[in-house]
């Protein structure tokens, strides 16, 4: 059966009192019944002794001295206990009988049912004086007999157990719904967001004061949630349009040019179907990029690994762009720090990471721009920092520049950007490494890639 969250934490907490008023209502009992019960006893047995001891009071050089003899069987009758009295004939010359006795003990009887069955008992006792027999008392009793007070008492008792767990009971039942409330709230703000994020509403977050922990991280939790799926379907958005436009691009061009020469609007000449092959290379060159991409995330056994060193890798590829960098009169150089270690790597994979973050350098930077390039040996990692003094990447399109395809506006609208693969590229190959690549960067003032590649097990 689904429950709401009031009813079952109501009856959750109403369970709970009733269980406890339960225990301490049988657990009382028995308490009662041995701790109780033994007291009775022995209050029987004691106020047994003083009224037979004081029997002998009665005897005088007269005889039996009736009004003693009616008082005292009168304080065993309040005690709950019948009495006849013998003299040394077997005369009885005293008797409780119409003392109300009798009515007294099937009074205690009435609570007989939480007490080990009461029984009768009968006893006769030898009265002596100064050593001499006197007499002798007959004596009748229960063995557990309540008097009016223990009754009281004793219904007092439980009737303030059954009242007080049915009014805790009823406290847990409110206190139930007031706990169930403070959580239910919540729940169907959460609830409500959910839907959106299903319709695709990702600008709704959940707020509101709230002082329960859980609560809060579960609100932060949504809200990043909603803040991420926004992002990702941004992206997602504007990947669609990104591939659109790499894909049409390079076709609207060798179109154009066939179709030219096929109307005859073109000459026929070699340099036009270069032209169409060359965009045609562009696409070709394109798939393969992403083939490797994705190669290189599936992490299968694609890499070449050798005991290599990373300062290594990075000087050729400095190397290898310097002369392209002097076109633009800009200065590259590399250096290293730490002693260095060797570690497992696919050479030729990690130099077109270096190259890609390299060639972004040239593409971006102005003129007689600087870029540096550094290995540092670290503890557990090596690292590549590269930093070049040009255009910066803006605050808003840093999370996303390791994306597929993703180019920031300037880069697009200046027509000096690629594919917007080269950094997606560099990530695959860093990470297939068990490397991490990040950048740092501000609006015109330079960016910085750093590469971490742990040394892993020799
Ligand atoms: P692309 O092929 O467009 O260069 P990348 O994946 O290499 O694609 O880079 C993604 C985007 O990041 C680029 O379009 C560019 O806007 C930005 N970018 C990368 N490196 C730099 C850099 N060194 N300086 C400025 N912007 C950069």
């Amino acid at each position: 059966m689904k429950m709401g969250l009031r009813l079952k934490s109501s009856l959750i907490y109403a369970s709970i009192i009733i269980i406890t008023v339960a225990v301490i209502y049988f657990g009382a009992g028995y308490m009662l019944r041995t701790s109780f019960g033994d007291y009775l006893v022995k209050r029987i047995s004691a106020e047994r002794s003083s009224v037979l001891s004081s029997i002998k009071d009665a005897y005088t050089d007269e005889g039996w001295d009736a009004a003693i003899l009616s008082g005292l069987i009168g304080k065993a009758a309040n005690a709950g206990m019948g009495m006849v009295i013998y003299d040394l004939s077997v005369k009885m010359v005293a008797s409780s009988s119409g003392q109300g006795m009798m009515g007294r003990m099937m009074r205690g009887r009435g609570m007989s049912g939480m007490w080990n069955k009461p029984r009768t008992v009968s006893e006769t006792y030898d009265i002596q004086k100064g050593g001499a027999l006197i007499g002798s008392a007959f004596v009748t009793y229960q063995n557990i007999f309540l008097t009016d007070y223990d009754e009281e008492f004793l219904q007092k008792f439980y009737t303030f157990l059954l009242v007080s767990g049915a009014v805790m009971a009823a406290v847990a039942v409110v206190l139930g719904i007031v706990f169930a409330d403070t959580v239910i709230g919540p729940i169907l703000k959460v609830l409500g967001m959910a839907g959106e994020l299903k319709k695709g509403n990702y600008s709704m977050r959940v707020s509101g004061k709230v002082d329960t922990k859980e609560i809060r991280q579960l609100y932060e939790g949504m809200n990043v949630l909603a803040e991420e799926m926004g992002g990702q379907e941004a992206l997602r958005r504007r990947m669609a349009g990104d591939i659109a436009h790499e894909l049409k691009t390079p076709v609207t061009i060798a179109m154009a040019h066939l179709e030219g020469m096929e109307d005859g609007i073109l000459p026929l000449s070699k340099e036009n179907i270069s032209v169409s092959i060359a965009e045609m290379q562009r696409l070709s060159e394109l798939a393969g990029k992403l083939e490797q991409v994705a190669r290189l995330e599936g992490k299968l056994d694609v890499l070449d690994m050798k005991h290599a060193l990373l300062h290594e890798i990075c000087a050729e590829a400095v190397d290898a762009v310097r002369p392209l960098f002097s076109t633009k009169g800009m200065k590259v150089g590399c250096a290293v720090t730490g002693s260095p270690k060797t570690l497992a790597l696919d050479k030729a994979s990690m130099r077109q990471a270096l190259d890609n973050i390299l060639m972004n350098a040239f593409k971006y930077a102005p003129e007689g721009g600087e870029v540096s390039a550094r290995t540092s040996y670290i503890d557990e990692f090596a690292e590549i920092t590269i930093v070049d003094d040009g255009p910066g990447i803006a605050e808003k399109d840093l999370p996303f520049i390791f994306e597929r395809f993703y180019r920031t506006d300037r880069s697009r609208s200046r027509g000096s950007g690629g594919m917007g693969i080269g950094l997606a590229l560099a990530k695959s190959i860093v990470e297939a490494h068990g490397g991490s690549i990040r950048a740092e960067s501000s609006f015109n003032d330079g960016t910085k890639f750093v590469i971490r590649i742990p040394y892993g097990v020799e």
